[in-house]
């Protein structure tokens, strides 16, 4: 059972990882990224646009989303990784569905229905 809007702890990034739905061709990359960090605390905010992660004391070490990872630096803008996965909606079942280019009539410009016959044209 989840509670919203409430702040969600992991004992683990592969926990946090794994709710928080990244793909997983993506894990390896952000285990590389974040290896030097020195993280102990893993959670998702209630708006569930990250995972925040930390060490034991101190301020956020890094942001992870389904694509990309973004470090803060100090005093400066925060610096983006992408990862491998890195569509907007990578986890759907629709996400492998490549959306077919739209085909046109040369000579009437119109978009053709699926059988490729120009309606005017025959
Ligand atoms: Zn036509």
């Amino acid at each position: 059972m989840t509670a919203p809007r409430t702040r969600r702890q992991f004992p683990t990034l592969t926990a946090a990882l794994a709710d928080f739905g990244v793909p997983q061709e993506n894990w390896p990359k952000i285990q590389e990224i974040v290896a030097d960090l020195d993280l102990a605390q893993f959670w998702i905010p209630p708006s569930r646009a990250h995972i925040s992660t930390a060490g034991a004391t101190g301020p956020i070490k890094a942001y992870i989303g389904k694509g990309s990872i973004d470090i803060p630096q100090p005093g400066g803008e925060p610096l983006r990784h992408w990862l491998p996965v890195n569509s907007p909606n990578p986890s759907g079942p629709r996400a492998a569905v490549r959306e077919l280019p739209v085909q046109v009539c040369p000579a009437h410009h119109m978009q053709l229905p699926a059988n490729g016959q120009c309606e005017d044209c025959e």
